[in-house]
């Protein structure tokens, strides 16, 4: 196994921020996310919750799984956003799993274990 190069990640700045987050907003439904990315344009951009803890909830009438992490990241310029206390929507399965010890700020080791999947 060869490890990939790490990526040159980097948040999202205040003036994409509202566009990004219409984007993801907008198809808030699956890891894969319709639309082109606010910052390159390409159709790229992903999701993944990591559930911390189970407990169903219900916050502003819809339901969640428990508490977790969330990223949003773009594949193609490494774009992103991270989200370390939220709640994980009813919809959510993993398409791939990641090593939960690995989990760190920036998506890199979500983005290896998804690359890895459609290679
Ligand atoms: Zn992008």
């Amino acid at each position: 196994m060869t490890k990939p190069p790490s990526r040159e990640w980097r948040e999202t700045d205040t003036g994409i921020h509202s566009v990004w987050r219409k984007v993801f907003n907008a198809d808030w439904s699956s890891s894969e996310v319709d639309g082109p990315c606010p910052v390159c344009s390409a159709p790229t951009l992903h999701r993944w919750y990591w559930l911390e803890s189970e407990g169903g909830a219900i916050v502003g009438g819809r339901t969640y799984l428990g508490r977790g992490r969330l990223w949003e990241w773009c594949s193609t310029c490494c774009t992103f956003e991270y989200y370390p206390d939220g709640y994980v929507p009813d919809w959510w399965t993993a398409p791939y799993s990641v090593d939960a010890d690995r989990l760190q700020y920036d998506p890199e080791p979500i983005e290896n274990s998804r690359s890895s999947l459609k290679d």
